[in-house]
């Protein structure tokens, strides 16, 4: 089982492109019915790596990391 996994809430994803700009390795941006949303590329990892500063990049904190099944942002 990955240590770290990773969700977006779509719903608050502003299309700012934050989270791309800061780890492009694991998100992209789509267009979603005419709106530009960031898809997570990798959802389960065992390294953190960038995915950490690009949720704490997030201004409408959207973006939810869970270490072992624990919430850390
Ligand atoms: S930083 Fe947050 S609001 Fe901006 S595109 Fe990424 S998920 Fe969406």
């Amino acid at each position: 089982m990955a240590k770290f996994k990773m969700n977006i809430t779509i719903e608050e994803c502003i299309g700012c492109a934050a989270c791309q700009a800061v780890c492009p390795d694991c998100f992209e941006m789509k267009d979603i019915n005419g709106e530009m949303k960031a898809k997570a590329t990798k959802q389960e990892f065992d390294e953190l790596g960038c995915a950490m500063d690009a949720a704490e990049s997030c201004p409408v904190n959207c973006i939810h990391i869970f270490e072992d099944g624990e919430k850390k942002i």
